[in-house]
């Protein structure tokens, strides 16, 4: 069966079919967001983790009644963060009462900090598949292994290749050298530069802040067409990120917050459930969005404007030219860019 055939499917008949590696690829992602708190500070995250922010995740109710929305939408389900293991047993019970109502999330992510053994590595796997998870995303690049030992991501791929088969683990396979190299790059500043500049991510968040001062200002007309976060470049427009059938994924954070990868809070999924936002469409009754849907960052800069900002003559990105003008106007419409943790270093 080819993938438009698939994409007829549901997602637990996809998975069932491919794995979840290929049906995230086929049926997109949403994800709970359990806590903004993480191991490590990569210089790359877009919502600005770190082992500073405050000891909290999403409560149980909420994080089971978040799950069962997500679950809703026929997309690939995990469990994100920040780092979610650093709550297990809050995961634990999470997933036990959704599996408990027949919707547990299909897999979750990590960036493998946890994998100290072999023993707790393959304990927790096999805790987390019996309540109904099914794969595992590991995390792996220069900016992660500049934190993460190469021994614990080599350990967390083979423990859950060995638990949940290769087509539910959506990792590379990489040799320990190979990670070495990585670490090699990830701690070492100027390979990093070079590294960011041929790689770059979109640089929101910390990125924003880190990583954008290595590549090149280019003058605003120039980066219209520059890809968005899952490609799709298509002018100055972001409709492709905010359109409730073609954005890639969707989070739900530990506050209710529903935000895309953008760190623009298009709902709240207190007020009502996250299919009922999709239904209607996210820009329809939020100004912002709109703006951001019918032309992207350019709208955020015309208003940045209107209340003082002095605009730069270039920014190396697209979403760099967003991220500085959303920074602006944050504390000027905080419901929508926020939530705080994104906007704030620690
Ligand atoms: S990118 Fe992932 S692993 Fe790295 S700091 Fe952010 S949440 Fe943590
Ligand atoms: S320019 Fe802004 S709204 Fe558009 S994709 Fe980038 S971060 Fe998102």
């Amino acid at each position: 069966m080819n993938n438009t055939n698939l994409h007829s499917l549901s997602v637990d008949e996809v998975i069932a079919q491919v794995g979840i590696a290929q049906a995230i690829e086929i049926k997109y992602v949403a994800s709970l967001l359990f806590s903004y708190r993480c191991t490590i500070t990569c210089k790359h995250c877009l919502f600005n983790c770190s082992p500073k922010r405050p000891d909290m995740c999403v409560s149980f109710e909420d994080g089971v009644e978040f799950i069962h929305q997500l679950r809703q939408t026929d997309r690939a389900i995990h469990i994100a963060g920040g780092e979610a293991m650093m709550y297990y047993d809050e995961m634990l019970a999470i997933c036990f009462a959704s599996n408990e109502i027949g919707a547990a999330p299909h897999f979750f992510e990590t960036n493998a900090s946890w994998c100290v053994d072999d023993d707790v590595t393959r304990k927790r796997y096999k805790e987390l598949k019996s309540l109904g998870l099914m794969g595992v995303l590991i995390s792996a690049d220069p900016y992660h292994q500049a934190f993460v030992p190469p021994e614990r991501r080599l350990r967390a791929f083979q423990w859950a290749v060995e638990i949940y088969g290769r087509e539910n683990v959506v990792a590379g396979d990489l040799s320990l050298e190979q990670l070495y190299e990585l670490r090699r790059i990830g701690r070492d500043e100027a390979h990093l530069a070079e590294y960011s500049r041929n790689h770059p991510p979109r640089f929101v968040g910390r990125a924003g802040e880190d990583l954008a001062p290595f590549s090149l200002d280019r003058p605003l007309e120039d980066l219209a067409n520059d890809a968005l976060w899952h490609g799709g470049s298509v002018g100055k427009s972001c409709r492709s990120e905010f359109d409730p059938d073609e954005m890639w994924e969707i989070h739900i954070d530990p506050y209710g917050n529903i935000q895309t990868c953008c760190g623009i809070v298009v709902g709240n999924a207190h007020e009502k459930p996250l299919t009922e936002w999709m239904a209607s469409g996210f820009h329809t009754d939020n100004e912002l969005v709109n703006m951001a849907y019918q032309r992207g960052p350019y709208a955020y800069l015309d208003l940045a404007k209107e209340y003082g900002y002095q605009p730069r003559d270039g920014y190396p990105q697209k979403c760099n030219l967003c991220w500085e003008v959303r920074k602006f106007l944050h504390p000027y419409f905080l419901e929508t860019f926020g939530p705080a943790e994104i906007y704030h270093s620690v």
